[in-house]
Formats: C-alpha cells, structure tokens, sequence
C-alpha cells in the first residue's frame, strides 16, 4: 500500500503514543472497505522517528507499570477487556469495514479478543519465582520471573483484534509496555484498542500504535536495544527477514508464521461432524486464517461421502458484504490476495482437479469490488499442485482421497510448515497415533475450533516459533534470573 496525501479537510485517526495523538506529517495510509472500495478512514504514516519516540514512551512508562502490584495491573486489563464487550458491535462493525469478515465473526473476534486480556489478567497474578535447595547446605537457589520490559508487536490483518490483544495482554499483565505496529490494512481496530486501553486506566505510553512504513518501524525497533523482545505475526517470507534483522541487537523473538494445514478424515470418522468441522474452519474469514485446512486427506471408503455433504452445505453459502444480513463469506483482503487464490484455482484445474462448486471470483453485486471468491470445493488434489504446497488463504478446500493411514500422515507431514492439523477418527488408538504423528503445533482430533485464550497457540518448522496463550504465552514475556544466596 503506498502512502498518499488525504483530501483537505479529512480526518486521520492519530496514532496513539505516550499521551500525544500523533497526526504529524502529509503522508497517509488510506483505510479502504475491501468489500467496495470505499476509504473507511485515514491514519498517519510514520517511519523511524516517530516508531523511536513510541520506543521512548514506553521505556519512559515501563519502571512504573512494571512496579504497579499484579493484582492492579489485572485489574486494569479487566477494565478493558470489558470496554471492549461493551464497545462490542461498535468495534466489529469497524472491523468488519476495515477487513471484510461477516459481521458475526467480527463480534466474535472482539469477544475473543477481550478473553485474551481477561485470560492474562488472571494468569499475571500468579506469576511466581522459584526456590531451591542447592549443591551446599549453605547455599540457596532463588529464581525470579521478572518482566522483558518493553516489547514490540507487528501484526497482521487477519485478525485485527485478536492479534493485538493475544500480544498485548500477555505482555501487560506481567509488567511489559509495549509498541504496536498494526497491518496496513485494517490498522483502525487496533487504533480503536488503544483508546479504550486509556479509557480503562491503562496510563498513557504502556500501550503505544504506530502505523506506516513496516519496513523502517520494524528496522527502528529491532535496532533499538530498549526493545526486549518482538512478537510477529505475519508472513514467513518477513518472520525470516526479521529474524536477520534480529541479529543486531539479538533480539528475542516470537514468531507466528504461515500455515498449510491439513484435515485427515479416516474411515471410521463421524463424517457429520467432519463436514462440520471442515467447513466450519475453512470457510471462515473467507478462508484467511493460518489455521484453516487448505488440504483434505479423505479416505477413498468414505470421500465421496465427505465430498457430497461438503458441496452440499458449501453451494448454499452466502457470499457478500460482510455488513448484509446472513452473509457467511465475505471478499478477500485485496488484489494480491485475490491473484494468489486465482493463480492456486488456475493451477488446480490445469492439473486436473474438478470443481465441485464455486471456482470462480466475482462481484455478488452491483456496487461491490470483484474480490469475492465464491466458496469452493475441489476433487483431485495432487501432491503437485500449488494448492497441495502452500497455503491458498481463500476459501478453497481440496480434497484428496487415501488408502491407509500411514500415507495420509505422509501426505499431512510434506511441507515446510507446521502449524495445526485435524484428523477425525473414532478410534482411540489411531487418534493417538496420528496425533504423536503429525508434525504440527497444534493438533485438532475431532475438532477444528483449536483456537482459545487458554491453550497453547503456535508452529513448528517454518511455522515460527515459540506460544501465545494460556501460561505459555505469559511465560514468553519474562526473563527468568537465577540469584544465588549464599
Ligand atoms: P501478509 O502477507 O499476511 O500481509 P506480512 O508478513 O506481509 O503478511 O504482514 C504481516 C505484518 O508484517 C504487517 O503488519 C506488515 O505491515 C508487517 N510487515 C511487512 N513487511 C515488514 C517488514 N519488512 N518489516 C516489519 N514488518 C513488516
């Protein structure tokens, strides 16, 4: 997205660093609707500068937070995690204008996005050291869990609330400040956060958004010694470049990175709720999710099954805007998303996969862009398609048929990535099996709706590293330091 110069008169949404709303500067990034094009609102572009200053804002604010017991700090996150289910719709209908999603996905992304805060709340609490007897009876080992201090987030706009908050609450709770820089795309929710993490008492420079120029903020952060530790979630192509520019000042890192994850349906599987579990993953946020199946293994005993169902219950979804009544699809973020599923469809048929339903990108309606991929289903996937390889990020599902388990499990563990995988079977001994099997962080058995505040969230191989939720994500923003008591 380049930065462009707003009409007279227009108002850019600051961005929030320390106490001061940061306008400064001609140059915008223009927020558009991906639905229909029209501009949603205007935040500032910054560069190097203004990323340091947010740096100074929060190392200014980190001894007082940090210092503040966890009981206030917790009680603080449950005041904004609660502004945020009062400012429910408020915020998913932004959300939704900013980044596509059905609008009843966009309020549950806000519900779950709060229970991120309200999670690390409770978890920071508990945040406790360690004490041991040592090698001498004179000696004793104490060992303290102390906040990084500041900490920076680049996040992606899948996700715009969640993402955020599965970062920042975390980070907060345990004594961390922190700055934020939002995709370019739907950078507002974040914007809209940082306001009501104020409002709720969080004090000015805990919380700090920059948007702009990700290469330079990020360059000036991972430049910066005062910054402890980056979290990302994004892209492996820039979770890789990030990890170079890391060096420098070594950095610690989490990373959350692309997916391609597969759904292995055996013989014995309740195929109603495989279909359920199917669609429900991979039709959501328009298929843009790093978790989302992109690939189904079926067995060949019960695939045409699974295949009939599924095309059945995917042709009557809805595509639209994801402000009309019953939409279930919504468009894709932008052109290069829309090339990048086009390029995998094209792909698919030249080799010889069969569209069951859907294939085809368009316009529902009149006064809508033409980024909407219908819902599809392919039969005939094979190993040499692009679809078979990478992640698509649209909502395609394709379907290739097994004989034994050993094979699907092949199929599942031959790639790069290795975020979340789905097998459904009813039988125990197989279920562990292939759970113990596949080579993913996250392994849904009978079920796909893996993601929660509890548990732990990340990848394996070139998936990233490290967790966000549950007692793994707190325990990512703290330095463990040993005193030796003699
Ligand atoms: P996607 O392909 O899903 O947009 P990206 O990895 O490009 O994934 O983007 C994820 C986040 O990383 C966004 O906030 C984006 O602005 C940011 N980003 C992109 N390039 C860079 C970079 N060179 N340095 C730091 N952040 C970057």
């Amino acid at each position: 997205m380049l930065p462009e110069s707003p009409p007279a008169g227009t108002t850019v949404v600051p961005n929030r660093i320390g106490i001061e709303q940061v306008v400064e500067g001609d140059v915008c990034l223009r927020v558009t609707d991906p639905g229909t094009d029209d501009t949603v609102g205007w935040v500032p572009y910054h560069g190097e500068a203004i990323a340091r200053e947010a740096v100074d804002a929060a190392a200014a604010a980190l001894p007082a937070w940090r210092a503040r017991p966890p009981g206030e700090r917790a009680d603080c996150l449950r005041r904004f995690a609660a502004s945020m289910l009062a400012q429910q719709r408020v915020l998913a209908r932004q959300l939704t204008r900013e980044q596509g999603k059905p609008l009843t996905e966009a309020m549950g992304e806000i519900a779950y996005a709060a229970s991120f805060l309200e999670w690390s709340a409770e978890e920071g609490r508990r945040l406790a050291g360690e004490w041991y007897h040592a090698h001498h009876s004179d000696k004793r080992i104490l060992v303290l869990r102390q906040p990084l201090g500041v900490v920076a987030a680049i996040t992606p706009w899948n996700f715009p609330a969640a993402m955020v908050t599965r970062k920042l609450g975390p980070a907060l709770a345990v004594g961390c400040t922190v700055v934020l820089k939002p995709a370019e795309q739907a950078p507002l929710t974040a914007l809209a956060l940082a306001e009501l993490a104020l409002q709720a008492g969080i004090p000015p420079g805990v919380f700090n958004v920059v948007t702009g120029d990700a290469d330079a903020i990020g360059r000036a952060w991972l430049g910066d010694a005062r910054v402890r530790k980056l979290s990302f979630t994004g892209s492996t192509e820039v979770g890789r470049l990030l990890v170079a520019r890391a060096a420098t000042q070594l950095t610690r890192l989490s990373l959350e990175l692309g997916g391609h994850a597969p759904l292995l349906v055996f013989e014995d599987a309740d195929l109603d709720a495989a279909v359920r579990g199917a669609i429900a993953a991979k039709f959501r946020n328009a298929g843009q999710t790093c978790i989302c199946p992109n690939r189904a293994y079926v067995h060949a005993a019960v695939a045409d099954a699974f295949v009939a169902r599924v095309r059945d219950q995917v042709a009557g979804m809805f595509l639209g805007h994801g402000l009309d009544d019953g939409v279930q699809v919504g468009p894709l973020i932008d052109d290069d998303a829309v090339a990048k599923v086009r390029a995998h469809l094209d792909d698919a048929r030249d080799r010889g996969a069969t569209v069951q339903c859907g294939g085809n990108i368009v316009q529902p309606r009149f006064n809508l862009t033409h980024r909407f991929c219908e819902p599809t289903v392919l039969t005939g996937l094979d190993p040499a398609m692009a679809i078979a390889r990478e992640e698509t990020f649209g909502p395609v599902l394709a379907v290739q048929t097994f004989e034994d388990d050993d094979h699907a499990i092949a199929l599942a563990n031959d790639t790069p990535w290795g975020l979340a995988a789905y097998a459904y079977t009813r039988e125990l001994s197989r279920a562990l099996r292939v759970a113990e099997a596949l080579e993913f962080g996250i392994v849904g058995l009978n079920d796909t709706a893996v993601s929660n505040a509890q548990a732990p969230f990340g990848g394996l191989k070139h998936s990233g590293w490290g967790r966000e939720g549950g007692k793994w994500g707190v325990e990512d923003y703290v330095d463990v330091k040993y005193v030796s008591i003699g």
